[in-house]
């Protein structure tokens, strides 16, 4: 499985201020979604300098050196690829020279038909050096810019040709530039403190700076930021609803965060509370799975009157990457994450409660670590519909034969997974829950209908290049 990327960009009115500390710190902020590379590109009125490598904030900036990142404007990007992409030539911020001097882009997203555009670019003699798409992106912008001598219309006019998910923040020079898809499907919001001007994936970013959430960058919105910001538009077929990706709300985004106007912290404790209204149960104790599962559990703990326990004890210093090729090394990683406290499941009924099934091998390999520490019965809830198409918008959680919902009914998978009932969120609830109407939500994953074309050769498409 893999997960998305984070984008901090940030600009100081303070020509001599320098930038890199908040966005390094930003990117701290958003380490959960990307822990394969990291990197800043920063301007200092002069020039541009870019430092990238492999592995987490910390050990990238080695604690936070940021020297020969002097300057008042930057950008920066964690990243998570798949295995055999994780190489230094796909990390970000991708960098190249243009007509007008250098460009460096940090995206979050993942563009479906870059394939295509890639090898029409190749056509033309266009040279790549990653297998990113967002390296397709930079050339495009490059390209249009020598037509047009004009950025933000290079923008417009490149937005037309993508299919997909794109947050962008870009170093034009010295301008910050910041880009989020028509339909939405990628976070992006807009801080401030004072004479800074910050954007991030998740606010999280702005609180480790003390800055403000202002607000969220509109879908299609184009800003160009400066001295002053400037605001433009994509153009987009009026009444396109937006697809904001549930998944940011189930799993993805951190819990302190506030996505599109929601405390993502509100939207999992609602989770929790409509599990228990759709599927209650009589139990011992309500029981996470740590640690993306705490909130919905403790909603469903408030609302059942159950109490809250705590029956397995998450190892921290194993993050969400930790992923080994075969079925028993995955469930030795299961041991290894996860330990159960005996004492406190001996003998009893627990309600468990996960964010989401993919496969299946979470569930069924913790099952077994529950039975064996005694467990009597276990009642799973799970804060999100069964999971039954991929996705092409950035998380690529599996193929669709892997997924255990694409083709089992909920009593087949509880068979499979071996737990006395299971109860999956519905459709209906979850969409109440986040507060934003269906529609403008992108429920791909759950329902097989996605808000964007999808490529027509879909076996060619590999997930998750951002
Ligand atoms: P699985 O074991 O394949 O069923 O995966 C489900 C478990 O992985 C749940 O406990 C989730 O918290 C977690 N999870 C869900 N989606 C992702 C993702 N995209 N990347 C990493 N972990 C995930």
């Amino acid at each position: 499985m893999q997960d998305k990327c984070g984008i901090v960009g940030a600009y100081s009115h303070n020509k001599s201020h320098n930038i890199s500390r908040e966005i390094y710190y930003g990117l701290y902020a958003l380490q959960h979604r990307g822990q394969e590379s990291a990197g800043i590109s920063a301007h200092n009125g002069k020039e541009m300098r870019t430092y990238r490598g492999m592995g987490l904030v910390c050990d990238v900036f080695n604690n936070g050196n940021i020297e020969g990142l002097e300057g008042n404007v930057g950008i920066g990007h964690v990243r998570y690829s798949t295995t055999g992409k994780s190489q230094i030539q796909n990390s970000q911020p991708f960098i190249s020279k243009f007509d007008m001097g250098s460009i460096a882009i940090a995206h979050n997203g993942d563009i479906i038909n870059s394939m295509e555009l890639r090898r029409e670019l190749e056509e033309e003699g266009r040279k790549f050096l990653s297998s990113t798409d967002s390296e397709v992106i930079c050339h495009l912008l490059t390209k249009e810019y020598s037509k047009t001598q004009d950025m933000v219309e290079s923008i417009k006019n490149v937005s037309q040709k993508l299919i997909g998910s794109y947050s962008l923040v870009l170093l034009v020079n010295d301008d910050l530039m910041v880009v989020r898809d028509p339909i939405g499907i990628k976070p992006l919001s807009l801080g401030e403190r004072e004479g800074t001007t910050i954007v991030a994936s998740e606010t999280v970013a702005f609180d480790v700076v003390g800055a403000n959430y202002v607000r969220d960058v509109e879908p299609g919105e184009i800003l160009v930021i400066n001295d002053e910001i400037k605001s433009f538009k994509i153009p987009r077929n009026p009444g396109t609803p937006r697809a904001h990706c549930m998944f940011e709300y189930v799993y993805f985004a951190r819990p302190d965060s506030i996505l599109d106007g929601r405390v993502v912290y509100n939207v999992r404790k609602n989770i929790g509370k409509y599990l228990c209204k759709e599927h209650p149960v009589d139990a011992d104790v309500v029981m996470p799975v740590p640690d993306s599962a705490i909130t919905a559990a403790i909603g469903y703990s408030r609302a059942s009157g159950i109490p809250y326990g705590e029956g397995l004890i998450k190892n921290r210093y194993i993050g969400r990457t930790f992923i080994m090729p075969t079925q028993e090394e995955r469930e030795t990683s299961v041991k290894l994450k996860m330990n159960p406290i005996r004492s406190e499941l001996e003998g009893k009924s627990i309600v468990l409660v996960d964010d989401s099934i993919v496969r299946g091998t979470t569930s069924k390999s913790l099952v077994k670590v529950l039975r064996e520490a005694g467990v009597k019965e276990i009642h799973l809830r799970i804060g999100s519909p069964p999971i039954i198409s991929p996705c092409y918008y950035g998380i690529a959680m599996a193929t669709k034969k892997e997924l255990i919902a694409a083709d089992q009914a909920v009593e087949e998978i509880r068979k499979t997974l071996g737990v006395d009932s299971l109860g999956y969120l519905s459709i209906e609830s979850l969409v109440k829950c986040i507060g934003i109407e269906g529609d403008n939500l992108c429920l791909g994953c759950l329902t097989g209908d996605y808000p964007t074309e999808l490529p027509a050769n879909l076996d060619e498409y590999e997930s998750c290049r951002c």
